[in-house]
């Protein structure tokens, strides 16, 4: 479905973003994952050549909240693939911290990483995509539309995912990008694994579907938005969440 296209993916090392480049990947795409740190992009580099030695995958670890390293680093990859398709903007860390004890230290930090790098990277990318008609994709929450009981920067910055989905899908629909988001619900990686299970327990059981979503049912949402079977979708949030309403 998106053979040949090349895809960065944020956040690629684990969880949902690595499901999304194997995905990719398994689609004949040219993957290039981003992560924090050089030991898990080599790590999951790793993993995802033992399944493919033909996989077409590279990893880099810029900061994500650095305009300039940013800038540098999709350079580089444009002049490595002469092309770029797709930027899905994935990285995110979430928050259980209640809100007398939320320092400005973990605000910024989820600023930092679900916000800032979002818009640090989704303008980078726009010199790129224009010359392929890209895509822009991001990883919102289902909690993005009720909020939750805790956390409170959480659910706020994917709040602020949706607002740029939605304005940039239609600042940028008339250079021929377009720009979605996928809403996950609760879904079977190390960010919910570090949920204390009061907390997650009931959630499992409220979910229509009866069952924790799997990270590759979000990768085959992300598959569909990126390839040209979503050419008449722009500026829409797509709930994959079992129909969880909590
Ligand atoms: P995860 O913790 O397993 O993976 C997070 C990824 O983000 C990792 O690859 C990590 O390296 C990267 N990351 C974190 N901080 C970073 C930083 N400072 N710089 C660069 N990369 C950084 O979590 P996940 O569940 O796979 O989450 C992926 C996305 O899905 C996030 O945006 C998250 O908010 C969203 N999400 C997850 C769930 C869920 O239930 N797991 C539900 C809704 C939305």
């Amino acid at each position: 479905m998106i053979k040949d296209k090349v895809a960065i993916v944020t956040g690629g090392t684990r969880g949902i973003g690595y499901e999304i480049v194997r995905k990719f990947l398994q689609n004949n795409a040219k993957v290039i994952l981003l992560g924090s740190r050089e030991e898990t992009v080599n790590k999951a580099l790793e993993k995802l050549k033992n399944e493919n030695q033909n996989y077409e995958v590279i990893g880099l670890y810029p900061n994500l909240s650095d305009e300039q390293s940013i800038k540098e680093c999709f350079k580089n990859i444009h002049s490595m693939y002469g092309r770029i398709d797709i930027l899905v903007n994935n990285a995110g860390i979430s928050s259980n911290t209640k809100i007398e004890e939320f320092s400005i230290e973990e605000y910024e930090k989820v600023e930092n990483v679900n916000i800032k790098s979002v818009f640090i990277c989704s303008k980078a990318i726009i010199p790129y995509l224009k010359e392929t008609k890209g895509v822009i994709l991001n990883t919102s929450s289902m909690v993005s539309k009720y909020g939750q009981p805790a956390g409170v920067m959480y659910p706020a910055s994917k709040f602020a995912v949706n607002g740029i989905t939605l304005s940039l899908a239609r600042e940028l629909a008339p250079l021929g990008i377009r720009v979605n988001a996928v809403a996950p619900g609760i879904t079977k990686t190390d960010m919910v694994a570090s949920l204390p299970e009061n907390m997650i327990e009931p959630l499992i059981k409220s979910i229509p579907l009866g069952r924790i979503g799997e990270p590759e049912d979000i990768a085959n949402a992300f598959l569909f938005l990126a390839s040209d079977m979503a050419s008449y979708i722009t500026g829409q949030i797509l709930g994959v969440d079992g129909c969880a309403r909590v």
